[in-house]
């Protein structure tokens, strides 16, 4: 795994972040459920919003889905995007015979431009170790069951190489419009810990 990585430092802007909130706490400004509010939108809506339209893209359009998968900033950059940070992007393509799953084992190294802020269990030790050593029963704590005959490729993420996984196109889906398609994609799909599934009524 790499061998350059080296753990990221508080920014000056996170220092001043933290000390911020928590002058605004303590006057009685802003109660902390309110930042936890605000952290929760991005984490849910916002930035994994990015990286489902990147993935709606490439499941209707062959083309674009190529020059992702041999580019990803550049392809991205098409939508107005960055994985963030000005790292690089390698997206990674889960098929039927393939499932990947990205971590940064040594602090949380993650495409935030187009997922938003990481979840804590992707920050904890807990995944950051046990998703290169045993990725399938990580997996199966998210409740993805896979065939012993698919490989399972994890990706261990730097700050200089981000990450994404190109979830698999669910079956049933064949109607539905590039909008549609993007309601189906979950931050977790595209960090690799579950598949995309067929939406309800899907045959
Ligand atoms: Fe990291």
């Amino acid at each position: 795994m790499s061998n350059h990585h080296r753990p990221e430092p508080e920014s000056y802007a996170s220092m001043r972040a933290r000390a911020l909130e928590a002058l605004l706490v303590e006057k009685g400004i802003i109660t902390t459920d309110s930042i936890d509010a605000v952290v929760q939108a991005y984490e849910d809506d916002i930035g994994p919003r990015n990286g489902a339209r990147v993935v709606a893209r490439a499941w209707v359009d062959p083309q674009f889905k190529a020059r992702l998968l041999a580019d990803g900033r550049a392809a991205v950059a098409e939508l107005g995007l960055a994985s963030g940070q000005g790292a690089e992007l390698l997206v990674v393509e889960n098929t039927a015979d393939t499932h990947n799953l990205i971590v940064c084992t040594l602090c949380s190294c993650y495409p935030a431009g187009l997922l938003g802020l990481p979840p804590k269990w992707y920050k904890d030790f807990a995944y950051r170790s046990r998703a290169v050593i045993e990725p399938r029963s990580v997996l199966s704590e998210f409740g993805t069951e896979l065939p012993d005959q698919v490989q399972v490729r994890v990706w261990d993420s730097t700050a200089e190489l981000r990450y994404m996984v190109l979830p698999e196109r669910p079956a049933g889906t064949d109607g539905l419009s590039e909008d549609e398609l993007v309601e189906l994609v979950s931050r977790d799909s595209m960090i690799g810990v579950v598949k995309v599934p067929s939406p309800a009524g899907a045959a």
